[in-house]
């Protein structure tokens, strides 16, 4: 395994939206391993590949609780977004230094794949619904600073 370098704004790479992934032998067997070290050794809890300059749609997140095990998420959507929304303070490995707190709907329905092309659908709210949202928007192009703008710099 290797630690990747990750892309911080404004990199334009951080704006594009990711391609599906159709290799998942590949992806799984030399890309997913590589984006796991990496967020863990940035002490992130949630990384998308787009970060990493990888413009496949995956991402990985460990909240690191004691029963949390890591989850890859293979061409993710989210299907349905809660009205309820709640405001919660978020920071992203791209934007060293920012926090900011960022209002999202609570609780999200996401289908995605796994290593095996297995097809899940998960509900998800709390921190993991935030981080699914978070990572979700990294693959559409989508970073914090697009809702922070007018905040941050
Ligand atoms: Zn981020």
């Amino acid at each position: 395994m290797a630690i990747l370098e990750i892309i911080t704004h404004p990199d334009p790479r951080l704006y594009k939206v990711s391609n599906k992934v159709t290799d998942f032998s590949y992806v799984c067997s030399n890309l997913v391993p590589d984006v796991y070290e990496t967020m863990i050794s940035a002490d992130g809890i949630g990384i998308a590949a787009t970060q990493v300059g990888i413009n496949q749609s995956f991402f990985v997140i460990d909240l690191q609780g004691p029963t949390d095990v890591c989850m890859v998420f293979i061409n993710p959507i989210i299907t349905k977004l809660s009205e309820a929304k709640s405001t919660m303070l978020e920071g992203c490995l791209s934007l060293p230094g920012v926090e900011a707190n960022i209002e999202r709907p609570s609780s999200v329905h996401v289908t995605f794949f796994d290593c095996s092309e297995i097809k899940y659908t998960l509900e998800a709210d709390g921190l993991l619904s935030k981080c699914i949202q978070h990572e979700t928007d990294h693959l559409l192009g989508i970073t914090m600073h697009n809702y922070t703008i007018g905040i941050e710099d």
